[in-house]
């Protein structure tokens, strides 16, 4: 499917929902990518991506940087704590704050550089042992955490588990945002990102249907 049907669908949930044009961020999903694939997207005029991996998002966005621009890019799989510093320093938004030893060394690092990227925390609303994620009775008690440290957090991210219906765990993600006045919800990928759309996410991660699929399984 092309970015603008993406696009296209995008626009359409949202004024299906009631929600204003251009309140959902499409973040294009480029891991595991051919390079001209992420060039072709780029050469549309797309500027938010999303990748996986520190390594790979390095050695592949400042060159593309140079040549496209600005890139708006969004950290979006497991983040070692030994790569946080790498990551604070390619990306400007990370999606699976997960644990406290991770939020005490974004703190760290943001006091260092008086800078940070937007933070989502990651819940695993599926409370699946294989997935990383606070568990949503955690989650409460993880956000005070995060803002004692004087993080600031942007919102929730969530995976709904494989095979089930994703509906109930984008609803819940967004009751945990509310209660504790949180606006960003990251949520939906491309078999289901209407249906998060329909449920208030503000940010979305589209890979495969934007670019095809993979050649190798990212999750
Ligand atoms: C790979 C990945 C996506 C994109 O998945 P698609 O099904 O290809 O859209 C979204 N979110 C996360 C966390 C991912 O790892």
């Amino acid at each position: 499917m092309s970015l603008a049907e993406i696009l296209g669908r995008i626009r359409a949930a949202e004024r299906q929902a009631g929600r204003p044009e251009g309140s959902v961020k499409l973040i294009a999903v480029s891991k595991v990518q051919p390079l001209d694939r992420v060039e072709a997207v780029l050469a549309e005029g797309h500027r938010v991506f999303g990748e996986n991996y520190v390594q790979e998002a390095a050695a592949k966005w400042p060159a593309l940087r140079e040549r496209f621009g600005l890139v708006e890019l969004h950290m979006i799989g497991p983040l070692q704590t030994n790569k946080a510093k790498a990551a604070v320093e390619l990306f400007d938004a990370i999606h699976t704050l997960d644990r406290p030893s991770l939020a005490e060394k974004l703190a760290r690092l943001a006091e260092a550089r008086g800078a940070c990227p937007a933070l989502f925390l990651q819940v695993n609303t599926g409370e699946e042992p294989q997935k990383g994620g606070i568990l949503p009775a955690a989650v409460d008690g993880f956000i005070a955490e995060c803002r004692s440290l004087g993080l600031v957090l942007g919102g929730l991210m969530c995976i709904p588990p494989e095979g089930e219906d994703p509906a109930p765990h984008f609803a819940d993600l967004a009751g945990m945002a509310e209660r504790n006045g949180l606006s960003g919800l990251s949520m939906g990928m491309s078999a289901d990102f209407e249906t998060a759309i329909a449920l208030g996410a503000t940010h979305v991660r589209v890979g495969s249907a934007i670019f095809g699929a993979r050649a190798y399984g990212p999750r």
